[in-house]
């Protein structure tokens, strides 16, 4: 369900942050070269739109091999071979790694790439789909009422878009309205080389093909991971560039702050936790890629390409990843037949900690509603409709401890009596919880028949 929100505006879509952060409540890049004093440097990065911290990364570490880094850049400088060779070894040598064949970069102009967006929705996200996922995000509180999900999905302005990579063409768009490359799309391209580069050497369609159709966590856990490394290895570009080219880091600086948003659609339809959702891969993504490369370099992060992250809890927690804590697995079955004749299985899902956190929002403070989805030990949600198109939600869970389980039933509780659903809570003599609600007030009945 929540997975094709992903997949439509993601992962074979790859939005650049940074440009939707512009974007986003109008807020403005900080991109700067600062002193700390004590004569080391860092690079501040991010957005200032009230929902991301800025991201600083020290420089410290590069300045030691600058000298090595700063000769070989100059070679390449020289040996310029077209626009964006320079930032391929640049990536290349930060990441250390390599393609066995030449990146194919397609320029695209933004009514172009509307077309694209309009072609892709349309043959990947069909409108009875849309439908379903409308109901289904309805049911747990995360759309109102009257909202259209193709709305909200049309409302997506291409104005956020800066480049994306599409791993089932295995090409590369860079947006551009002329025949220029000017220092912003070449940051960009960076970031999207990074993109190829992982899919050249792990295959991003391939590892996405093993994951469970219906665990969106799952699949937002690796988006993480993919959209942290090429955070971070931009991050790292720019530092690299901040330390040998200042004039052309300046440069680039000059051309995002007269970036022209003002026609951006963002900040108008978009529910909260949508926003959220959306940065969650590229901020606490690359926290998740940061936590890797501190406890073992670069190499933790190829390795954690072959071993990818399975839930948000392992993205949102990094120890749980490095602890090996993998969730608890519950069963699909289509329990249609024990709610009543007439029932269908619409739907089912993965929340994750991260989905269940936004659930909670609803009854719940955010900070409350953090703490109560943290020890999220694995869940599966099922949507049940009859024939008149009432819903029937079944959402069991199991979680690390009985105070994680306690905190997670009187929040969940909450939600409940907000959501203006009737409903009802159990907890298993095995820990599982089970909440099953619904529009008709009988359906507390039912609970007898599935706790
Ligand atoms: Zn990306």
């Amino acid at each position: 369900m929540i997975r094709k929100l992903f997949t439509a505006a993601i992962v074979s879509l790859c939005i650049i942050a940074l440009a939707e952060g512009v974007a986003i409540g109008g807020g403005l890049i900080v991109l700067a070269r600062e002193s700390e004093g004590n004569g080391a440097s860092s690079v501040k990065l991010g957005l200032v739109s009230g929902r991301l911290d800025l991201v600083r990364h020290d420089i410290e570490e590069l300045e030691s091999d600058k000298t090595a880094l700063n000769a070989e850049y100059n070679t390449l400088l020289e040996e310029i071979i077209g626009p964006y060779s320079e930032i391929i070894s640049m990536v290349e040598d930060i990441r250390g790694l390599s393609a066995d064949e030449l990146i194919p970069v397609y320029p695209m102009t933004r009514a172009e790439l509307a077309v694209y967006l309009e072609n892709d929705m349309a043959e990947n996200y069909p409108p009875d789909e849309i439908a379903i996922d409308e109901k289904c995000l309805k049911a747990l509180g995360l759309l109102n009422a009257d909202a259209s999900l193709s709305e909200i999905l049309l409302g997506s302005s291409t104005d956020s878009y800066a480049g994306f990579y599409v791993p089932s063409e295995n090409k590369l768009y860079i947006i551009t309205e002329d025949n220029e490359v000017s220092w912003y799309e070449k940051y960009i391209f960076a970031h999207e080389y990074e993109h190829f580069l992982q899919d050249q050497n792990w295959g991003i369609d391939t590892t996405q093909d093993t994951f469970d159709e219906d665990n969106s966590d799952q699949y937002l856990a690796y988006t993480a991971l993919v959209e942290g490394d090429s955070m971070l290895t931009e991050t790292q570009f720019l530092v690299r560039l901040a330390l040998y080219h200042n004039d052309d880091f300046v440069a680039l600086q000059e051309e995002i702050a007269n970036l022209d948003y003002s026609d951006s659609g963002y900040g108008y339809t978009m529910p909260d936790y949508w926003y959220d959702s959306m940065y969650f891969p590229y901020s606490t993504g690359m926290d998740f890629v940061g936590a890797l490369k501190k406890n073992g370099g670069w190499e933790a992060v190829n390795n954690a390409f072959d071993a990818p992250p399975v839930s948000t809890e392992q993205i949102i927690h990094p120890e749980k990843y490095f602890g090996n804590d993998a969730p608890v697995e519950l069963v699909k079955e289509d329990r249609s037949s024990s709610i009543g004749v007439g029932w269908a299985l619409i739907d089912q899902d993965v929340l994750g900690e991260l989905y269940t956190t936004y659930v909670l929002w609803t009854g719940n403070s955010t900070a409350d509603a953090e703490d109560a989805a943290a020890g999220w030990d694995g869940d599966r949600v099922q949507f049940y409709e009859d024939e008149s198109g009432d819903m029937v939600v079944l959402w069991e869970s199991y979680w690390d401890t009985e105070t994680d389980q306690d905190e997670f039933v009187d929040a969940v509780n909450n939600f409940l009596d907000d959501i203006g659903y009737y409903g009802t809570t159990n907890v298993a003599d095995d820990g599982k919880v089970t909440v099953i609600y619904g529009q008709k007030e009988g359906v507390g009945v039912l609970a007898t028949v599935l706790f």
